[in-house]
């Protein structure tokens, strides 16, 4: 059992504390929202992710997971500390880092013994030199510290199941003492380490995530040569997933790639390699094809309806993907705000994520179902792909709608059945 403090409460560090809770460790989670961690001691969660919520009562409750708001207490009894705070992107594209140093700083006021300070927060390479400057100038003298860097890798909507049964666990350290204790940390969990430098670590991890984004322009590119084409998409991708050395997954051509992640790595990504003098020309296609994606949605609505002025459009999804109320850089945030730019009335239905959306939409009507959605609409487009859209009654939509027009926007259906119930049917790429 090791004693663990985990630094910022949201989507990976309260994944990451009940997990480490769950596999027997004593964890204490600190974050500065005060409203959070209330909640939390509350047994209330500041989002919905499957599965979490049991798992942090269950926990508590056998005394294994705890909250605080003060740093200096969660840190005092813990060998390890994993910082997993925001990196959110500044304006001009580069991670914003302050709460990552102000963090650091803390924890090297507070240093009383030898702990682990653990990346977990997606950073730029190099940050892992910053932290250990950071601390060295700021803690007591002669207090011993590693830093290592433990990238994060588990998906919204499945967080929980990709924390447990990681595909690898990437442990980035510089001393021997720092493996050990992260190699016994994650004895319980069956995946392959890779074992290397904080740097290679750090790297790893944007590595990773431009590359998955990578894959979805490329797919999302490939659809738009099918729409001129006549191609079928879908079995491009099925065609070319087939291949042991391309994979199926990330090949579902769309709206394009969003979330809290994949644009603010791949922004950060570039900046960092633009500092380090290399043009990385090839992510910035992949931000053109991801931003062109969101509007081919758009200019699809204005082929189908004509003039968009007034016309009234039914959005069924609003999180950036099912199983999440996470709307941070959600392709249906620009989708709505640009149809709306255009004086459409915008009725809208997610089964989790109206509350957030509240936050970042205006004059939106939300609505109790996806048939409430369509009443009255003249089209319906979809951007998430929540199970619950998948078996809809199309023959009532049809009666409800305006105008028997689809948008979808994920592929969830399939056309002929559409035009067997009579609607037009747009989907991406075929
Ligand atoms: P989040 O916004 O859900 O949570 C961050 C938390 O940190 C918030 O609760 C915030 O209040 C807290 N915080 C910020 N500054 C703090 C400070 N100075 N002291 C204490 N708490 C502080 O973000 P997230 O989605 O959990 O992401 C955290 C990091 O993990 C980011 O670097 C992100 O890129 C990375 N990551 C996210 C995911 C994901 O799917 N969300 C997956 C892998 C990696």
């Amino acid at each position: 059992m090791t004693n663990i403090c985990v630094i910022g409460a949201g989507h990976v560090g309260l994944v990451t504390g009940a997990c480490f809770a769950e596999l027997g460790n004593s964890v204490i989670c600190m974050d500065d929202d005060v409203k959070k961690i209330e909640g939390l001691k509350n047994d209330v969660l500041p989002f919905y992710e499957p599965g979490l919520e049991v798992m942090v009562v269950q926990n508590k409750r056998a005394g294994r997971l705890s909250f605080t708001h003060s740093l200096e207490d969660s840190i005092a009894g813990s060998n390890i500390i994993f910082v997993a705070v925001g990196t959110p992107q500044k304006s001009n594209g580069e991670a914003d880092l302050t709460s990552i140093e102000n963090v650091a700083r803390r924890i090297a006021c507070a240093l009383d013994g030898y702990k682990l300070i653990v990346e977990k927060s997606t950073v730029p390479i190099k940050t892992g030199d910053w932290i250990h400057k950071t601390i060295k100038l700021n803690c007591k003298k002669g207090v011993e510290f590693d830093i290592a860097s433990n990238p994060e890798f588990l998906r919204e909507g499945t967080a929980v199941h990709d924390f447990m049964q990681p595909d690898r666990i990437v442990l980035g350290v510089e001393s021997e003492r720092a493996a050990r204790l992260l190699i016994e940390l994650y004895k319980p969990i069956h995946a392959p380490v890779v074992r290397t430098n904080v740097k290679t670590a750090e790297l790893i991890k944007h590595a990773s995530n431009s590359f998955l984004a990578l894959k979805i322009s490329y797919i999302n590119a490939i659809s738009n040569i099918c729409e001129k084409t006549g191609a079928d998409v879908l079995k491009v991708a099925e065609g070319m997933g087939y291949d042991k050395r391309i994979g199926k997954d990330f090949l579902n051509a769309g709206v394009g790639y969003g979330g809290y992640c994949l644009p603010k790595d791949i922004s950060a990504f570039i900046k960092m390699a633009e500092e380090i003098g290399y043009d990385f020309e090839l992510l910035k296609a992949v931000q053109r094809v991801n931003n062109y994606q969101r509007q081919q949605i758009v200019r699809k609505a204005k082929d189908a309806l004509w003039n968009l002025q007034g016309k009234t459009v039914g959005i069924l999804g609003l999180a950036f993907k099912p199983d999440t109320d996470d709307m941070r850089e959600s392709p249906s945030m620009y989708i709505i705000r640009e149809l709306q730019k255009q004086e459409v009335l915008i009725k809208a239905y997610d089964p989790q994520a109206m509350d957030t959306a509240k936050n970042f939409l205006q004059d939106v009507e939300y609505c109790q179902n996806p048939y409430e959605a369509a009443s009255g609409s003249d089209a319906l487009i979809f951007l998430t792909e929540w199970d619950e859209f998948k078996n809809l009654d199309f023959v009532k939509i049809k009666r409800l709608l305006k105008q028997p027009i689809i948008i979808d926007g994920r592929n969830i259906f399939d056309p002929l059945t559409m035009k067997e119930h009579g609607l037009t049917y747009f989907g991406i790429g075929r």
